[in-house]
């Protein structure tokens, strides 16, 4: 998109952008108290803060396959030489906080572009796995642990996101957070094959959210929860930041899902309205 002349034009932008603000300013300060423009009608803002459930990804952000992952930046355009910055992003889908979309485990299932925007503003329910996890990084998130949130918040709401928090995001940056043994295999929580099929036939659920690597548990090796949840055409999310800032009902989450065409999933910006 660099035209010949690119840069000159760039620069008499910013001149002139430059020019009207300071005329602005001069008649602004010309005529005030005079010709005062009520503010618009905002749509009510009905939450309060708004919670980051994203890590920042760069090349350091450790994938479950455990080799480097693949986000580059590569400069194809600079301020000094094109009057704009831009870069060209070499990266694989499945890095840093991320969704999976069905599509990633079964072949009918949606794409990214094909998920329904409705079902990626969810109520957010956050089951707390902490002690368990502490005690057993091997972890599975259970039936049981479902029906003790439910004991004490209630039944799952409609449409809902269930996340797991095991505390595992307390380890990034650490070898624990992807916790290979010697023989290759890993060891983190996730949810039980079990949990997952009793939130996909018993109850409303949009999405599921784990705090690690994986819906699975680290030492899985036929991916059950992956094929059990995604074959259901609906969504994963993985990796997710700061699920200690959210409550464990209340927060209603925004899945920023990356809408690339045929993408099976990718680096997402999760936030919590609380
Ligand atoms: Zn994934």
């Amino acid at each position: 998109m660099c035209v010949e002349g690119c840069h000159k034009a760039v620069q008499k932008a910013i001149a002139r952008r430059e020019f009207i603000e300071t005329a602005a300013g001069v008649v602004a300060g010309a005529t005030l108290g005079a010709n005062v423009i009520e503010d618009a009608t905002a749509a009510p803002r009905n939450f309060t803060k708004a919670i980051d459930l994203t890590h920042t990804l760069n090349k350091e952000f450790p994938t479950y396959g455990g080799t480097e992952n693949y986000v580059e930046l590569e400069k194809i355009y600079t301020i000094e030489h094109d009057g704009y910055l831009m870069y060209k992003w070499h990266i694989t889908e499945h890095v840093g906080t991320h969704l999976d979309a069905p599509a990633h485990f079964s072949p009918e299932g949606n794409s990214c572009e094909e998920i329904d925007v409705e079902t990626l503003v969810t109520p957010l329910a956050v089951i707390n796995v902490k002690t368990q996890a502490a005690l057993n990084s091997d972890y599975q998130v259970s039936i049981a642990d479902i029906e003790a949130w439910e004991n004490v918040h209630g039944r799952l709401p409609d449409h809902c996101c269930v996340a797991m928090n095991s505390g595992w995001s307390d380890h990034l940056g650490t070898d624990k957070f992807r916790n290979e043994d010697s023989q290759g295999s890993l060891h983190f929580p996730g949810f039980s094959i079990e949990a997952a099929e009793f939130l996909r036939d018993k109850r409303n659920v949009n999405g599921i959210a784990v705090d690690t690597l994986s819906l699975d548990y680290g030492p899985s090796i036929d991916f059950s929860v992956h094929v059990a949840w995604l074959l259901s055409n609906r969504w994963g999310l993985e990796a997710v930041a700061n699920l200690d800032d959210v409550p464990p009902i209340g927060a209603t989450l925004v899945v920023g899902s990356p809408k690339i065409e045929n993408a099976t999933g990718g680096p997402a910006r999760l936030i919590a309205l609380i």
